[in-house]
Parts: C-alpha cells; structure tokens; sequence
C-alpha cells in the first residue's frame, strides 16, 4: 500500500523508531510492529517536520491538533487486536497517519474527524498513498459512525470523559473499543470488550490526548 522502502529515505529513521520507540517499550503484535514499519509518517506531517516525524512526540497538524505519538499509535493499535478481516472504526481522524496503520492491519478502516480542513487533507494524502481500504468521513465522530456498523474494533484518538454509549451500541458482538478516558488535561486509555451483548473495561496506562468534541466530548461543537 505504501511506497517501496527501498526508495524510501526515511526507512532507517523508521526502522529505528520501530525498534527503539515501540519494541523495547513492550509493543509485542509483530504486524503491528511491520505497519508501523511501512507507514511513511513523514509524508502525514509539514515538510518542515519531516525527520522530526519518527521522534518520540506528537506534532502539531494544524487547527490545534496533533498526530499522536508513535509509541501511542502502536500501543492503541495493539490493544485494538485487529485482525486482517476485521471493520474498524477510528474517531479523529486528524492527519490520517493512524488511519494508514490501521489500514494495513484490516480489512476495512473508516475514519472520521469533525475539522473539514483535516479531514479533506487526509482524505487526499491516503489516496496519494494508494490506501483503498480507507473511507474518511466528516463530523461528529463520538456518535460514532452508524451507516458502517457494526465494527470489529473502534479506536478513539481524542480523550472522553466517560465512553460514549453510541460506540458501544456499535461494536459487533467481541468487538474492543480502545478510548482515553479521563479529564481534558490526563487520561488513562481504556480497553472495552463487549461480550454477550455486555462491555468489560480495562484500565491500560495513563495517556494525554486532545480533547473529543460533540455530543459526548467534552463540550458540544461549535
Ligand atoms: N489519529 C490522528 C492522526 O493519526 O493524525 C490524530 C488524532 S488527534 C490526536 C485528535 C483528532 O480528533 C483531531 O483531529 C480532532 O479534530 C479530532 N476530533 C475531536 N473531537 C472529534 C469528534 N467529536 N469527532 C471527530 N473528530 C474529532
């Protein structure tokens, strides 16, 4: 799906945030560690910022928001537990970078974001990319995304404070939601499994995202 890694020279700033960001920090799913690998996350950011992208932080993107932290698109992808037939659903969609590694992961990725700017840019870029698992949808992504579900894993890449019940009602039966929970300022990530028709939770770490927007963010869009 991405470019040839031959021709790439960002392969070997990738290879080493691969193994010095994501493998000695306990990231063990080897095809998450592979995506990862493939992903040109340069290509998600300014020209400016294009070695500083496979640093160990989240870079701003614009409209005041950030492509998450290498370690944390790993992590939560990881905790996703995708497998390759599965639907996913991601809510902030931001650059589209983590929408790219899902997509290497799934069948199926729908994204969505409620900046159109943002959204339109990624849209253009996966294409460019050749990303044809990827559908980028515009709004409010804590209702969720109900014309595509249900889904297999739902990942949220903005912090909630308290899991909105629409992502639950739209996960299949054993589908994982991978959501930060907490305050706008520090979250824990959460791990929701729902199983037979109930939703067990597991705290995982603790995490700082930008905050969700809409009907169950933090405070409604404006
Ligand atoms: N996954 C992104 C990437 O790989 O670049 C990073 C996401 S950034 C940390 C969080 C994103 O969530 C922002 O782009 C923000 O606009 C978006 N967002 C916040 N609230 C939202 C909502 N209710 N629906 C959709 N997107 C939302």
């Amino acid at each position: 799906m991405s470019g040839n890694p031959e021709s790439d020279p960002f392969a070997s700033l990738r290879h080493a945030m691969v193994e010095q960001q994501l493998r000695v920090r306990g990231i063990r799913d080897e095809r998450v560690l592979a995506a990862m690998e493939r992903v040109p996350r340069h290509e998600f950011v300014s020209a400016y910022n294009n070695e500083a992208a496979y640093e160990d932080h989240p870079i701003e993107i614009g409209q005041q928001q950030t492509i998450s932290q290498p370690f944390m698109v790993a992590a939560m992808a990881e905790a996703a537990q995708i497998k390759p037939a599965d639907v996913v659903l991601e809510v902030g969609t931001g650059s589209g970078y983590q929408a790219a590694v899902l997509a290497e992961l799934a069948a199926e990725v729908f994204t969505i974001e409620r900046f159109a700017s943002l959204a339109e840019t990624a849209q253009k870029l996966l294409a460019h990319l050749n990303y044809a698992n990827i559908v980028v949808a515009l709004g409010d992504g804590s209702n969720g995304l109900p014309q595509y579900a249900p889904y297999d894993a739902i990942v949220v890449a903005a912090a909630a404070p308290e899991i909105p019940p629409a992502l639950v009602d739209q996960l299949r039966e054993g589908g994982r939601l991978v959501i930060p929970i907490g305050s706008a300022q520090e979250q824990e990530l959460f791990l929701l499994r729902k199983q037979n028709g109930t939703p067990a939770t597991q705290k995982l770490f603790g995490c700082k995202f930008v905050p969700l927007v809409g009907r169950y963010g933090f405070h409604p869009a404006t």
